[in-house]
């Protein structure tokens, strides 16, 4: 899995001060709007032809009229939210077009792209939903060919370090199982089988992970360990073989060496490349039994016996990915669902 990049701007929560009176937006007020949207203690002149455009829940809304004697600010109604204030910023700042929110060279930090999500579902804003969803999905992919495309970096959003330096993974757990985001549950649980048992059951943040996912996770890094095992089945003699003997020891070596490293779940998804990389690796370290035998002597297969390990290799592969939900106990990649209840 690619590594997870932790540099992140400073969360764009503004000061929060001790009272409760309500507070202008910095970011989100313009001077002609016709409308006030209150969260919490801020508030945001907007205008409400721009979100009953977007938005039927606003349209809708809008369309209460004003009790008379309620307060106005600069003249415009106030529409109270039970939303976050911070969420709501978010919301507003991707909704108006903010580089940082919906552009291509700047990316939404993780809180705005969770409110993108979460907001847009409620108020059915489907162009931030789904842009909110689009850029989860690149993160966390339904096909292999995605999965193996997947760069080094977060490519979508960056998230801020937490206090103790964790993978913003947990977060993005709750998110999806408060929004009902489906697709991108067996990458992201896939990724969360790289913790070791105790982690995943004693870190402080996994304290928070839905009971279900937890279940899901620790069943799944089951099934991977099991299917790393086959991942190498194919390292062995063929039918054209040209070198049976060193053929035979050779595969038998690699596998029982294989079978003696980390117990790493996701290696049952490591490509043909890096795993004939960790093949090379282990032999370095490979039993002195087998290089007795001499068997290792080119420390290599005969070319047809190498075409059969790799093809074999790239079928147990695809087998674990379409079989990955599975593994997780959800159903099967056509069947997950983003947004329904
Ligand atoms: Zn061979």
């Amino acid at each position: 899995m690619p590594k997870r990049r932790r540099t992140e701007e400073p969360a764009a929560q503004e000061d929060t001060p001790m009272d409760a009176t309500p507070r202008p937006s910095k970011k989100v007020w313009f001077e002609d709007g016709n409308i006030i949207l209150q969260a919490g203690n801020l508030q945001f002149k907007v205008h409400r032809g721009v979100l009953a455009k977007q938005s039927p829940v606003f349209a809708d809304l809008f369309q209460i009229p004003h009790p008379p004697g309620e307060p106005t600010v600069e003249g415009c109604p106030v529409v109270e939210l039970h939303d976050e204030a911070e969420d709501l910023e978010h919301a507003l700042l991707a909704l108006y077009g903010d580089a940082s929110h919906v552009g291509t060279k700047d990316k939404p930090n993780l809180s705005a792209l969770a409110a993108m999500i979460r907001l847009g579902r409620k108020y059915e804003i489907s162009y931030l939903r789904d842009e909110g969803l689009a850029r989860l999905k690149r993160e966390f992919p339904t096909t292999l060919e995605e999965y193996d495309r997947l760069p080094e970096e977060y490519l979508s959003f960056t998230y801020p370090e937490t206090q103790c330096g964790l993978d913003p993974i947990v977060d993005i757990i709750k998110l999806a199982h408060e929004c009902n985001v489906q697709s991108v549950l067996p990458a992201l649980y896939l990724q969360a089988t790289s913790w070791k048992l105790d982690e995943l059951l004693y870190r402080p943040d996994c304290s928070s992970i839905p009971f279900r996912a937890l279940c899901s996770i620790i069943s799944g890094r089951d099934e991977l360990l099991n299917a790393r095992k086959d991942l190498v089945s194919g390292f062995s003699q063929c039918d054209e073989c040209t070198t049976k003997e060193r053929c035979v020891l050779f595969g038998q070596g690699i596998q029982a060496q294989w079978l003696r490293g980390a117990p790493e779940p996701l290696l049952a998804l490591q490509t043909w490349t890096n795993c004939l990389e960790s093949v090379e690796k282990m032999l370095k370290h490979v039993s002195i039994d087998i290089v007795r035998k001499g068997a290792l002597d080119h420390m290599r297969l005969c070319r047809a016996c190498l075409l059969k390990a790799q093809e074999a290799h790239n079928r147990v592969r695809k087998d674990v990915w379409d079989e990955l939900p599975g593994y997780f106990k959800l159903p099967g990649w056509g069947e997950l669902k983003d947004f329904q209840e």
